[in-house]
């Protein structure tokens, strides 16, 4: 099932080029109290909440989804994990470009530099689009594979961490290059694009085996496909939750292939992973107006 967030915080499936609104489903939730809980409610009781959309939507309101704005699926993730160098490819265009390889040329690993966090500030849906932040600072595209924890994990090891995700979804990890440490330079409002919506995982057996590619006006940039990851999926759930508990709702992002360049206000991008679908999302520059809802393709690709 493909679940988004569009508008005003509504919920919806998202079925060819339509979406059908199923918030009603919400009502499922418990009510939270203060002290508010850190980790996702609705990722938490998401299967409760992919069978009640089952009897909603027969009835349920049925939108194009061109003419809606999407948010982030998961709207308010405990911790934005992200890995620094987890395709090979990449590892080499940043140890070759002093621009990106920053302070540290002395070729860093995943294994060395482990995973880092952005804020959760930082997060938005396609929708809102990207807000160049700093219009002097060389500003990066990454394309990356999202994913989304559905239970509480701590010390999970890599042969059961599969059964901790609850889906995935594409990120772009915005990047500002320079020496800062990289929870710094890559958490600017606006700066984690999740979208165009969550995948449930049980339609994406093998997240070890899928091409993913960006276009920036209409230029292919990066294209690449995960089996070259240096860490899987199952190897960074493990790798996480060494360090901390993963909670539900937590987004990992698994790291970006070769090709990352700078994106500018004006620039239009197209993200696309296989299994998950294409998401569009606009640069502009702060102050600017912010464009219309963008459109999203559910294409296999
Ligand atoms: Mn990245």
């Amino acid at each position: 099932m493909r679940i988004c967030r569009f508008d005003d915080n509504r919920l919806g499936v998202v079925e060819g080029a339509h979406v059908r609104d199923v918030t009603a489903a919400l009502d499922m939730l418990a009510k939270a109290s203060y002290p508010f809980p850190t980790h996702h409610l609705l990722i938490e009781h998401l299967d409760r909440i992919v069978e009640r959309p089952r009897t909603l939507l027969p009835n349920a309101r049925t939108l194009a989804l061109e003419r809606v704005t999407l948010l982030s699926p998961v709207a308010n993730p405990g911790k934005i994990i992200a890995a620094p160098v987890n395709f090979e490819k990449h590892r080499e265009e940043a140890r070759k470009d002093p621009q990106l390889h920053g302070n540290n040329p002395g070729g860093f690993t995943i294994h060395t530099a482990g995973l880092f966090l952005k804020s959760t500030g930082s997060l938005v849906g396609p929708g809102e689009g990207v807000v160049v932040r700093l219009p002097e600072r060389r500003t990066d595209h990454e394309v990356e594979l999202v994913v989304v924890i559905g239970r509480r994990a701590n010390h999970v090891s890599r042969q059961d961490a599969m059964a901790y995700v609850a889906g995935y979804s594409i990120g772009l990890d915005i990047s500002i290059r320079g020496t800062e440490d990289r929870s710094f330079r890559k958490s600017p409002d606006t700066y984690s694009v999740v979208g165009p919506w969550l995948v449930t995982a049980d339609e994406i057996p093998n997240p070890g085996s899928l091409d993913l590619q960006i276009t920036v006006n209409g230029e292919v940039r990066q294209q690449s496909n995960t089996r070259h990851f240096i860490l899987g999926v199952a190897e960074l759930i493990e790798m996480a939750s060494s360090m901390y508990t993963l909670q539900p709702g937590d987004l990992i992002f698994t790291g970006t292939p070769e090709g990352v360049s700078p994106i500018h206000a004006g620039d239009s991008i197209m993200a696309t992973i296989a299994n998950i679908g294409s998401m569009a999302v606009a640069v502009r520059a702060e102050g600017a107006i912010s464009a219309p809802a963008m459109s999203a393709s559910s294409a296999g690709a």
